[in-house]
């Protein structure tokens, strides 16, 4: 039976590379988008992937994104969440539009999708979910509190997720990037993003692929004694 893969932000970054990967690997991969919707049409000529619209921050529409899910799947093996915005500011400073959409799309949206493909799964007693955390859900980030916030109950979602379901042979692991050239860190600039690399200890910033590799890894029969885990990705900077 062909392998699926369900990837949430598909359309750029991490999320676009991670599409590319596991569809590269056979899978029938479907990818969400938001506003994108070039790129990801590009995508889905390119490699395949099956586009589907869907904001994450209206979390009542949720299950009618898990339903057009299985109606072009069948069932799902992976799935990523990945999508995620973010937003810099002091912790005070940010407006409750600001917090509601943060907390919305990466974690509401992550743990109501995650509980509602999961009765599928548990029913095969087979799948694997891999979720997109951040290094500053591992150690925390001045100005970006909210976001590490959410990105640090991610984590704690995948260690308590992972146990509950082991028993019924799904994996539950998360991968921490540390700074990834993307859109969401172009805004940082050219001159904060070389210093960045500098303090690197593998001198330079991570790619989407970096990434992906790793989600692909996890997803692997290879990984098949890897559960609960948060697997980092950002060239040492954070040494845990
Ligand atoms: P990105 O380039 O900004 O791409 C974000 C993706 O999420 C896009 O596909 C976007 O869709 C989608 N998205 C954003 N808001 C959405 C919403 N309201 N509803 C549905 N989809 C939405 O981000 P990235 O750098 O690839 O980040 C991917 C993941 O890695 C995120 O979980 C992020 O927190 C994490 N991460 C990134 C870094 C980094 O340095 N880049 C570091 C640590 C963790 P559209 O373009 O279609 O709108």
């Amino acid at each position: 039976m062909i392998k699926t893969a369900f990837v949430t932000g598909a359309s750029r970054g991490i999320g676009k590379a991670v599409a590319q990967t596991l569809a590269a690997k056979g899978y029938l991969v479907m990818g969400t988008y938001c506003q994108s919707r070039d790129a990801i049409e590009a995508l889905a000529a390119s490699h395949g992937i099956i586009p589907i619209q869907a904001d994450l921050s209206q979390t009542d529409a949720l299950p009618e994104l898990a339903k057009a899910v299985w109606d072009k799947l069948g069932h799902v093996d992976v799935l990523v969440n990945n999508a995620a915005c973010s937003c810099m500011g002091l912790f005070q400073c940010m407006t409750s539009e600001q917090v509601r959409l943060l907390y919305r799309v990466n974690l509401i949206a992550v743990v109501e999708l995650t509980r509602l493909l999961l009765p599928p799964m548990l029913s095969r007693h087979s799948g694997c979910i891999v979720n997109i955390a951040s290094m500053w859900g591992e150690t925390g980030a001045s100005c970006e509190v909210d976001y590490s916030v959410t990105k640090g109950a991610v984590l704690a979602l995948t260690r308590a997720l992972a146990k509950e379901v082991g028993p019924s042979g799904i994996r539950v692991n998360a991968v921490s990037p540390g700074t990834i050239r993307t859109d969401m860190t172009a805004h940082l600039g050219e001159e904060t993003l070389h210093a960045l690399a500098e303090e690197t200890p593998l001198s330079r910033l991570g790619t989407p692929q970096d990434v992906a590799d790793v989600v692909s890894f996890l997803v692997s029969e290879k990984a098949a004694y890897i559960t609960g885990q948060d697997i980092p990705v950002n060239g040492g900077f954070l040494c845990l």
